[in-house]
């Protein structure tokens, strides 16, 4: 499995993430992200576990970090992610009650 720097929204960067497991492809980005982007990410054993939230290292530049941060665990197919993305709500099927 690979992942593509340009796929967590840094613009114009050909990085690509490449392993056998989502955890080495987010210790490759990871450490992609500090050194050549100079973003403070959260420890991957962090993000693997969805306790990157907890991570010191945010300040101001939160909002941002949290988007990759998701795009990454959405790319990876990373489980217990869908706090925030409830599966659509279901309707009824059947014959409206009036008809
Ligand atoms: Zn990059």
């Amino acid at each position: 499995m690979e992942l593509k720097c340009s796929d967590l929204g840094v613009a114009d960067c050909d990085f690509v993430a490449k392993g056998d497991t989502p955890g080495d492809i987010v210790e490759q980005m990871v450490k992609h992200l500090r050194e050549e982007h100079h973003i403070d990410m959260p420890e991957p054993d962090k993000i693997l576990e969805n306790q990157w939230a907890e991570s010191p290292v945010f300040k101001e530049d939160k909002e941002d970090i949290e988007v990759i941060v998701k795009r990454m665990r959405q790319a990876l197919d990373i489980d217990a992610d869908n706090e925030d993305t409830p599966p659509p709500p279901r309707f009824a099927v059947g014959p409206a009650p009036w008809v």
